[in-house]
């Protein structure tokens, strides 16, 4: 049988201020990366200042977001050196990471951005590639009004902590496992 609407909403009234949040998407779902930029899109739409920095792509990776990002003229930056787990050397996959994070550590603090995203920035801290004390206390520091949005798998439990909003994308299928391969304008 289906279910009636609801006639009523009982939201409380919020009673706190408007301030920065930071924002995590984490879990083995599809979906994490595209709504980072979904909400880069919409910050964008109202005037904020956004930027993106990618852990694990390449500097050169050209990818649909990169196309559309470039022709509303959202700066991003690949950090990374493509998949980090299939490079040959581990040590400077490091040094990029270690290297981008500084970049993305700076644009934090400058207070010139509204929305900053750190895509895929789980993966070099579980990597113990970055402190995540170091993370947490750059997103202490960060202007009070400032956005960060952090995605990747297994996000640390201290960075769900410091979060204000976690969502967890959890897999129910993915065309992947029935074999369809990766497709443009879907996957990259
Ligand atoms: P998207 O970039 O589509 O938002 P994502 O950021 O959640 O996905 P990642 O974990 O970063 O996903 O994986 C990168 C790529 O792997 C994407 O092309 C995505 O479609 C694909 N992918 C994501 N989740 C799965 C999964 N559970 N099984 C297979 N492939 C996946
Ligand atoms: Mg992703």
């Amino acid at each position: 049988m289906a279910k009636t609407p609801p006639t009523t909403y009982t939201t409380p009234k919020p009673q706190g201020e408007r301030r920065g949040l930071v924002i995590v998407y984490t879990g083995h779902g599809k979906g994490k990366t595209t709504a980072a930029l979904g909400l880069l899109l919409r910050a964008h739409g109202r005037g904020l200042k956004t930027r993106l920095f990618q852990f694990i792509k390449h500097e050169g990776a050209s990818f649909g977001e990169h196309r559309a990002l470039a022709a509303l003229g959202v700066p991003y930056e690949g950090l990374g050196d493509g998949f980090s787990w299939r490079s040959r050397d581990l040590e400077a996959s490091r040094a990029l990471a270690v290297a981008g994070w500084e970049r993305a550590k700076a644009a934090i603090l400058s207070g010139a951005y509204d929305l900053v995203v750190l895509d895929e920035v789980t993966y070099p801290v579980s990597w113990g590639w970055l402190e995540v004390d170091d993370v947490i206390a750059t997103l202490r520091a960060r202007p009070p009004k400032m956005h960060v949005v952090l995605t990747g798998r297994d996000a640390h439990e201290r960075l769900l902590a410091v979060a204000d909003t976690v969502t967890e994308m959890h897999k129910v299928k993915h065309a992947f496992d029935a074999g369809v391969p990766a497709q443009r304008g879907v996957e990259h």
